[in-house]
């Protein structure tokens, strides 16, 4: 048992706002703050004058922390690149679902070691980025042994695995689509679901249409999976209103949503994710992240990072978006990448920096939280601390 002194933190975001030193708003800010690591967890938080000795000593010499960002929707177990579809796009082109079946063909063909080393890369990205956890989505084999060995892959680097066999339809099953729900909802939902924690369908159009979705996901429950679903992408189909019907932790994209969908997101424990990497890379208009928050909706901020159409790993980045164009506050978009990437993962243990919880913190080589909206696509984050350890920087 090592507990570890961390002092001289100018500006520390805690997301506890019950901290008696911390400000009243959500972020309970806590201005000259220090905190106790005992090994993985937080055991003492507060003013500096306040703070206990410790076995060991680190001087933040006035930087801000925050809580490690909680990056609840990735898909980095793929292989191959898009950078020309990319191109094209920005010359014009629209997006579509289609386009999923490129990386699949490259992911089968690629060895384990491959695909591990390409999720190493970019886990090592969101490391070096403040990002502490991140869930990572199967969905790019779409077949029993690729989706099995895409969650065993994505296994080895987080807890957080969704099985996502039903992001498109792949080719060789064009002809027959009740097939390939068959196959999704029997063998591949039987070889992955003890890897896997949840349960993700690409409902929208070119991928599963809601009675599909709901079939696929009511599978997922029987398994003991919790669902998540890409919802309103690209169309509203109703997958929001069977998402808070399934009790889903989150409903992810919502680029299309009207009144009802809010308030029914609004009375459930539904979080509503928004992407704004996929709206940027796609260039269409971003989720109305404002006006879900002004209906008391609980918004989270992920990367979505995959080849095809957000090929971010910066939660800086996406911050500094969702406040430049999805009209929130620093403030609120800090909270959604932090404390929302949690919730809509249902862990009470991070996005928070409180006694008991996690030590994962990201230090950021700035006066304020503010900087890293303020300061879009610089490279702020100095340290990123991980279960009480240094995680990356130095
Ligand atoms: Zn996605």
């Amino acid at each position: 048992m090592t507990t570890t002194l961390i002092d001289g933190i100018g500006m520390l975001v805690t997301n506890d706002s019950t901290h008696p030193d911390g400000d009243a708003s959500p972020l309970g800010i806590i201005e000259n703050a220090a905190l106790i690591t005992c090994d993985a967890d937080i055991i003492w938080v507060g003013r500096h004058d306040n703070a206990p000795d410790a076995d060991r000593y680190h001087d933040m010499a006035g930087a801000t922390i925050v809580p490690g960002f909680v990056d609840s929707h990735s898909h980095l177990v793929f292989a191959g690149d898009r950078a020309a579809e990319f191109g094209a796009r920005m010359c014009g082109n629209p997006y579509t679902a289609g386009g999923i079946a490129t990386t699949v063909a490259a992911t089968r063909a690629a060895t384990d070691d491959e695909l591990r080393a390409n999720v190493r890369r970019l886990r090592a990205e969101m490391a070096g980025s403040g990002t502490t956890t991140v869930e990572i989505k199967s969905g790019y084999g779409l077949d029993v042994s690729g989706e099995a060995r895409c969650v065993s892959i994505a296994s080895d680097f987080t807890e957080e695995v969704t099985f996502l066999g039903a992001h498109v339809v792949p080719q060789e099953f064009a002809t027959d689509r009740a097939g390939y729900i068959e196959l999704v909802c029997g063998p591949m939902l039987d070889a992955c679901a003890a890897q896997a924690r949840w349960i993700d369908v690409f409902c929208d159009r070119g991928a599963f249409d809601l009675d599909e979705t709901r079939q696929i996901l009511e599978a997922g429950i029987r398994k003991n999976l919790t669902p998540r679903i890409h919802a309103h992408q690209l169309e509203r189909t109703g997958a929001i209103e069977l998402g808070v019907e399934l009790d889903a932790a989150s409903v992810d994209h919502c680029n299309h949503v009207d009144d009802a969908d809010l308030l029914s997101l609004a009375n459930s424990n539904t979080v509503a994710t928004v992407v704004p990497g996929a709206d940027f890379c796609t260039r269409v208009p971003y989720a109305d992240a404002r006006k879900m928050l002004d209906a008391g909706v609980v918004v989270a901020l992920a990367t979505d990072c995959n080849p095809g159409s957000s090929y971010t790993t910066s939660m800086p980045w996406c911050i500094a978006v969702a406040v430049r164009d999805m009209r929130l506050t620093p403030a609120e978009a800090l909270w959604s990448a932090t404390g929302g990437g949690a919730q809509a993962l249902r862990r009470s243990d991070i996005g928070v920096i409180a006694v008991g919880k996690r030590a994962d913190f990201a230090v950021i080589d700035a006066p304020s939280y503010v900087h890293l909206a303020y300061r879009p696509g610089v490279a702020l984050v100095t340290q990123t601390w991980k279960d009480g350890q240094l995680w990356a920087g130095q």
